[in-house]
């Protein structure tokens, strides 16, 4: 009988004391750890860049990358809505708008509904909004985040967008899709200026030199066309990167959203060749060093690292030196490999562990507090 009676009375008085003691109760439990919103978020995307592509810039760099600096990784998984080997435009709507769709839509649902993306979000929110691409700027990654179509291949529709988003500063190629247009009449640059907009272009300036004035919006076009590759002397993503930062830091009081696109890793990727590879992640991870020096120096930016997918089935295989890697690829496009997540900053420890790409959009939501 007592036996029985103890633990009865034991359970009767705990609950008479959380009853009684409600405030007690929650003192001897952990609190809640209060988590700092972030006010700048900067999402850096290696296009194509998977782990052997890192590990490849990391060895042919001396064994070293700004990359190392980042002390929260996780793993996300890239399929998308119809195939488990994303392309570029899925990737980068399931980032921009938390939402699995099909392969070449452009901030569109897989009914070819216009999904909300990241950068509207921020729009709406007061924050000032950026784009830094080493392709043209109207191409896949970058384009998922400003525009709504259904097929990523619409360059000219995709540049329409551009007037009325808001977005505060955009650098990137692709000035052939804004004016002397084939499809329509339309002269986007014209109507951006209309709108207030400083638009200048690699024919009638440098872009190394840029000063925007953070009272007017700006774009710059780097390119007619695809911008030329870090080895054959494209060299405005470091000077674009760190402009744009200091820019939309004076532009708005309530913070900034900006992604910059480490565009060709996915080209060298495709084209199977090694070098390319290793150029354009060197030049990308210049930038993902001054994203972080940025982050350290402006407390409360998110600084955000991944990929949209791999590209090439790239691998380094024995017979590899440190200074002399010997590299295979399985594939001319995608695969389906997990693919890293670094990240630095408020919020940080939300992207450890394995979860899903559209999970990046629902934990920047959460931690935006949108
Ligand atoms: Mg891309
Ligand atoms: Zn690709």
């Amino acid at each position: 009988m007592k036996a029985i009676l103890s633990p009865l009375l034991v359970a009767c008085s705990l609950l008479l004391l959380t009853q009684c003691h409600p405030l007690k109760e929650q003192h001897t439990t952990t609190p809640p750890i209060q988590q700092v919103k972030p006010r700048n978020v900067i999402l850096l995307i290696g296009d194509g860049m998977g782990l052997s592509q890192i590990t490849a810039g990391l060895y042919s760099n001396h064994n070293r990358l700004q990359i190392e600096r980042f002390k929260q990784i996780g793993f996300h998984k890239s399929y998308s809505s119809d195939d488990l080997v994303t392309d570029s435009a899925a990737g980068a709507t399931a980032f921009s708008c938390g939402k699995k769709t099909y392969n070449g839509a452009i901030g569109v649902d897989p009914d070819t509904i216009p999904c909300k993306t990241l950068l509207e979000e921020a729009e709406d929110h007061g924050l000032a909004t950026g784009l830094v691409a080493t392709s043209t700027i109207v191409h896949a990654t970058p384009a998922s985040f400003i525009a709504h179509n259904p097929y990523r291949r619409n360059y000219e529709a995709i540049a329409g967008d551009f007037p009325g988003s808001g977005i505060d500063y955009f650098v990137g190629g692709g000035l052939k899709f804004f004016q002397n247009r084939e499809k329509d009449d339309r002269n986007i640059c014209e109507e951006l200026r209309k709108e207030g907009y400083l638009i200048q272009d690699y024919f009638t300036n440098d872009i190394n030199l840029i000063q925007p004035d953070p009272k007017r919006p700006f774009g710059f076009l780097t390119a007619n066309e695809d911008p030329l590759t870090a080895e054959n002397g494209r060299d405005y993503l470091l000077p674009a990167a760190q402009a744009g930062l200091t820019f939309l830091k004076q532009r708005s009081s309530k913070g900034f959203f900006m992604m910059i696109e480490g565009s060709q890793i996915d080209w060298g990727g495709h084209a199977n060749n090694s070098q390319y590879i290793i150029t354009e992640m060197l030049d990308f991870d210049k930038v993902i060093g001054d994203a972080l020096d940025f982050a350290q120096a402006n407390p409360g930016t998110l600084v955000i690292l991944t990929a949209d997918h791999e590209t090439g089935g790239y691998s380094i295989i024995e017979g590899s030196r440190m200074d002399s890697l010997v590299t295979a690829f399985t594939t001319k496009g995608h695969s389906a490999s997990l693919i890293p997540v670094f990240a630095f900053g408020p919020g940080a420890e939300q992207f450890q562990g394995i979860y899903e790409n559209t999970a990046i959009y629902d934990k920047i939501m959460a931690l935006m507090g949108w």
